[in-house]
């Protein structure tokens, strides 16, 4: 029996401090005790590895420290939850924010390495598909950054964003196993493990007080296991968290089965629960319906709260007078919207309290971001679904809607349209939940992600809701973080901006505007374009690495980067690049430009249409650059597997940004704006962030074409691409290479559904309707870069307007206008 010792040893952070020794020292002792590696000449990724543990244990204090911070009981918090959480890369995120460049590299050049070679080890950690899913890690940056004290929640798949690989043209998908050599960012926390419930049935019964309540029984339990990774604020000393659950069996193994000779059947149950953060849904901007995906949002959700509501347990006991005041959850879409109902439960049948208190906490602490207005996206659960998987969470969403509908009806007797209009349930054969409504209902704050985005939410999909609240809805224009995609992916910029106008920016972007006067001097314009020159020779060899084309390096470097969907009109850039050949071909190159269009993404494995957009690029790529009569004139590549780190050396590249969505579909864009920072000029339509960048840029510094999103409406109304196609001859002669398999010989016909979704008067993204503006465009892009010192003051200009652009000012605006949290200084 082991006795309990009378004087026990803290360990606080003061109490470690001394524990950790030189960096080179750390590097080895990692090597040798951590990673069990003997010997010298060691491959890179033992030495990333090693070095991304000493790194770690030099955030720990920190980290500690800022926990403590936020442990104090006075403070507001922030939990923000979110499906996606794309990270990329931490080592030179942490490198950098912590101030320990020289350091590491004094460091590591003992054992004869550079700081980029053991970087280039670490695998992205891809835990989303796009837009969202970065702007959730940029968010997380920036709260760092300013001291905020705000906890990010999201699953720990154990297979991320899937690898793109191209055959004879076509995606192919491998998937993403990127813990397979461990993650040494992370820290287990099983002590925090949650139990979630799904299935079973509700009962009701009398409490000891003769109360009515209902508890929710018969469920099949598994666990949720946090593993917390560190996210450094810059040079702050401030260290805040990002919680990752990953799913797991509860350790109570079936007796009966067990007893009845079926161990390894009980054993296998684990499997079935761990099945729940195995992967992540590869689709961007589209509902899934899948059961798997509602039991991963659940899950997400059930442990957050609970979470949560334990951490207020310990400090406050069962009074919850104040819990609505003191935390905000921040749901990123609709895809966390159950909390809703969640927190009603853990409220009413965990922690006995009434009705009308539950609903007043839920609402005053639940905030919704929307994201897209595209009605594919919006997501609809079944009630049937529902019924059996959650069916405690349908009784409280069904009454939040008797309730709400009363509400209306007290507002507009007799309206019955509009209550079904409202109703959070979709009637019909088949019953669905609108989990964008019950986000509404269930939250204080509503906001899109740009000022036309919210515009449209206000006049369009939610008029009836702004209607009756006009106060909850807001705008938060997205953002971007300057310390990755600025100062870390672009380091030659990163110096020349620091000796020019001083490193403030760094957090605080705003002061790019220090850079207008520079516009006019000519030396230090010439100063840029030896950078932008770097970075696009940079760029040129890893294309020629990953595909084997050549970029010469006084060719525009023209990129549409983001996910392959439709509505972002890839097949736009490609009709354009097809009518440059043609041109070509013909002999009519005045004017023109040599360019190398870049264009990479992701296509949903499902979406067969974007599919063949990417088989389409390829083929038209093959042809293009096979042609001896396009000499260096024009490139076109399909860059494979486009990710953070590639957006990395992607954007410090480009020259032209290309952000051609129809106009009124791009809920905001961030793409848009890390090129903006590196000084790369938009060519783009009135759509999302694009009119913002325009405005900021100014409209003589940005190339605009098309319909705006009210011309899209009016447009569709009687759309006839045929006639335009027939009226304008280079329309025409591309249509008639398309159509005459000139890029599909050997492979007749597979291109038709393109062809004809191009001339379908019903075609939902106009391409046809903004071709010839786009031409233009294209023209007199081509003809300013022909005056490089045009461009260069032109691109000096889009950089030094960009300080709006910054995340940071994006979280200052979520910070004061809907979570009221003060930063907490180190
Ligand atoms: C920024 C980013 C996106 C979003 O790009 P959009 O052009 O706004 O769609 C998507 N994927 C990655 C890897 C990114 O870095």
């Amino acid at each position: 029996m082991s006795k309990t010792l009378e004087t026990k040893r803290e360990v606080t952070s003061e109490s470690t401090e001394q524990l950790l020794g030189p960096l080179s020292n750390e590097i080895r002792r990692h090597l040798y005790y951590t990673l069990g590696h003997f010997g010298s000449n060691g491959d890179a990724s033992y030495y990333y590895r090693a070095l991304a543990h000493a790194v770690r244990d030099r955030i720990s204090q920190q980290w500690q420290r800022t926990r403590e911070r936020f442990a104090n009981p006075e403070t507001r918090r922030v939990h923000y939850l979110s499906l996606e959480f794309l990270l990329g890369r931490s080592l030179n995120n942490a490198v950098q924010n912590l101030d320990l460049e020289e350091p590491v590299r004094e460091a590591l050049q003992e054992y004869g390495y550079h700081l980029e070679e053991v970087a280039e080890e670490e695998l992205d950690a891809g835990l989303g598909n796009g837009g969202l899913g970065r702007l959730a890690a940029c968010f997380l940056d920036s709260c760092a950054n300013l001291q905020l004290p705000v906890t990010g929640y999201g699953i720990r798949y154990e297979f991320g964003m899937f690898h793109q690989h191209i055959e004879h043209g076509r995606q192919v998908e491998d998937p993403d196993h990127w813990l397979r050599d461990g993650n040494p960012w992370e820290i287990e926390r099983p002590e925090f493990t949650r139990t979630i419930q799904l299935y079973g049935h509700t009962e009701r019964y009398m409490d000891e007080d003769g109360i009515a309540r209902v508890r929710w029984v018969g469920t099949n339990d598994l666990l949720a296991v946090p593993y917390d990774m560190p996210i450094p604020g810059y040079k702050n000393n401030t260290v805040n968290t990002l919680r990752l659950w990953k799913a797991s069996t509860t350790d109570v193994f079936d007796l009966e089965e067990f007893n009845a000779g079926s161990y390894p059947e009980a054993v296998a149950a684990k499997n079935n629960a761990e099945q729940i953060s195995m992967v992540l849904y590869p689709n961007d901007a589209s509902e899934n319906g899948k059961e798997l995906r509602l039991k991963q949002q659940y899950f997400l959700v059930s442990a957050s709260l609970q979470d949560v509501l334990a951490q207020w347990v310990k400090q406050h006991g069962d009074d919850f007078t104040d819990f609505g005041e003191k935390n905000c959850f921040q749901l990123n879409d609709t895809h966390p919207a159950s909390a809703v109902p969640e927190l009603m439960r853990l409220l009413l049948d965990e922690h006995k309290l009434d009705w009308d208190t539950a609903w007043k906490i839920t609402t005053e602490c639940m905030a919704y971001t929307n994201h897209t207005l595209l009605p594919e996206a919006l997501e609809r659960w079944s009630v049937q679904l529902f019924s059996r998987m959650l069916p405690r969470l349908l009784e409280i969403i069904y009454e939040i809607n008797e309730r709400f509908l009363g509400e209306v009806s007290k507002l507009y007797p007799g309206d019955m349209e509009l209550r079904k209009r409202l109703s959070l349930i979709e009637e019909g054969n088949e019953p669905h939940i609108r989990m964008a409504y019950l986000s509404i209902v269930g939250s204080f704050s509503v906001n899109g992600v740009a000022h036309l985005h919210t515009e449209l939410l206000k006049s369009g999909l939610f008029s009836d809701f702004y209607k009756i609240w006009p106060n909850k809805f807001n705008n938060k224009t997205n953002g971007v973080t300057q310390r990755r995609w600025l100062s870390h992916c672009n380091p030659k910029l990163r110096d020349l901006l620091n000796e020019t106008i001083g490193n403030q920016w760094e957090s605080d972007l705003e002061q790019m505007s220090k850079l207008v006067p520079y516009a006019e001097d000519a030396a230090f314009r010439k100063k840029w374009a030896e950078v932008k020159r770097d970075n696009k020779h940079r760029l040129a060899e890893y294309v020629k690495e990953h595909t084997n084309v050549e970029f010469p390096l006084d060719a525009m470097f023209d990129v549409q980067v983001k996910r392959i969907h439709e509505y972002k009109r890839q097949l736009l850039n490609v009709l354009h690049v097809i009518h440059l050949y043609d041109r070509i071909r013909r002999g009519e190159t005045q004017g023109m430009v040599p360019r190398c269009v870049l264009i990479g993404g992701k296509a949903a494995p499902g979406y067969h249409v974007a599919k063949l957009i990417v088989k389409l690029i390829n083929n038209v790529a093959d042809v293009v650059n096979g042609d001896p009569a396009t000499q260096d004139l024009l490139k076109l590549v399909f860059f494979p597997n486009y990710r953070v780190s590639a957006m990395e050396i992607i954007c410090p590249g480009t020259e032209l940004s290309e952000q051609i969505s129809t106009a009124g579909k791009e809920a905001s864009g961030t793409g848009n704006m890390k090129f903006m920072m590196n000084g790369a000029l938009t060519i783009g339509t009135l759509d999302g962030a694009n009119i913002e960048i325009r405005e900021k840029a100014g409209a003589e510094n940005f190339f605009l074409f098309g319909l705006d999103a009210k011309g899209v409406v009016e447009t569709r109304k009687a759309y006839d691409p045929n006639g335009i196609i027939a009226a304008d001859p280079e329309i025409r002669r591309v249509m008639e290479l398309l159509e005459g398999g000139h890029f599909n010989a050997s492979e007749p016909g597979i291109f038709d559904l393109l062809t004809s979704g191009l001339r379908n008067p019903y075609d939902q993204w106009v391409t046809i309707a903004d071709f010839r503006s786009y031409i233009d465009a294209q023209q007199v892009a081509g003809e300013t870069y022909t005056d490089q010192d045009k461009w260069n003051r032109m691109s000096i200009l889009n950089s030094a307007h960009s300080g709006w652009f910054s995340s940071d000012r994006t979280i200052s605006q979520y910070a004061k206008e809907i979570w009221g949290v003060q930063p907490l200084k180190a």
